[in-house]
């Protein structure tokens, strides 16, 4: 059954506006009669039917509240410094599926692309796009957030108290991922990935003091975007996430 996200709370009766209107009454030719489930602000999901369409607005009455488990209880998310090109595209669709729960792109020392002002703004918009899609598609409950660009240093400095940092770094060689979790149980964490070209020794200087805590992936050297998808998926699946539940 089709997903759409409600701006708002589940209620007796709802309206889809925008483009979801548009597609449930254009692309998709559904009509009054037609069920799809949604998703509101606070992760609850239900089925409900439509009962009027127009092209701007879509008219639903509830019909059951469902069960619904989508959402890790860990809350984790990505720090992903920008890859080259359009990799980060990848990146935050893998993530959403993955169950992080934002993306928080940022720039690094090392980060080839430069975006400006106006550009940052529309590749966030195209990101927080990705996510959307991917939420609906592998059936979350609630929509990730792509944030705006920050540097490294923005990133560390804003980093709350119940929250712990995994700064995946490919110069550490002493400490594992998993120990780092044996020793930082947290509801919320921060997987941070660096470039391809990697952090710099300064970076890595300021990541320590600033109290993330250096974690290895291994003996190999992964790409960015393994490193952020291999990283997410032992952090959740440690939590009882992604077939990890004993
Ligand atoms: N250019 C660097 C590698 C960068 S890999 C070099 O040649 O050494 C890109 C990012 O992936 C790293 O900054 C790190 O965040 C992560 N990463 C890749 N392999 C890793 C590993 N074995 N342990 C921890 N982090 C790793």
């Amino acid at each position: 059954m089709r997903r759409f996200f409600l701006n708002g709370i589940i209620s007796e009766t709802m309206e889809l506006t925008g483009t979801d209107a548009h597609h449930i009454a254009r692309v998709l030719r559904m009509a009054v009669g037609d069920n799809v489930i949604i998703a509101d602000e606070n992760e609850r999901t239900a089925k409900a039917e439509i009962t009027a369409i127009t092209d701007e607005v879509v008219t639903l009455s509830l019909i059951e509240y469902l069960e619904d488990d989508s959402e890790p209880t860990v809350k984790v998310r990505l720090a992903q410094c920008l890859p080259k090109s359009d990799k980060m595209e990848f990146i935050v669709q893998k993530a959403v599926e993955l169950g992080a729960v934002s993306i928080q792109p940022v720039n690094s020392e090392n980060c080839v692309v430069k975006y400006t002002a106006d550009k940052q703004a529309k590749r966030v918009e195209r990101w927080q796009k990705i996510a959307h899609e991917a939420a609906k598609q592998c059936k979350r409950a609630a929509v990730p957030t792509v944030e705006p660009i920050i540097t490294l240093k923005e990133l560390l400095s804003r980093v709350g108290e119940d929250e712990t940092v995994l700064f995946c770094y490919e110069a550490e060689d002493g400490r594992t991922l998993r120990q780092a979790l044996n020793t930082h149980q947290a509801e919320k964490y921060t997987v941070l990935i660096g470039p391809e070209g990697g952090f710099s020794p300064e970076e890595a200087r300021l990541c320590q003091e600033m109290g993330a805590h250096p974690v290895s992936l291994g003996s190999r050297i992964l790409r960015t975007e393994t490193a952020s998808l291999a990283a997410l998926t032992m952090v959740l699946y440690a939590h009882g996430e992604l077939g990890g539940a004993l």
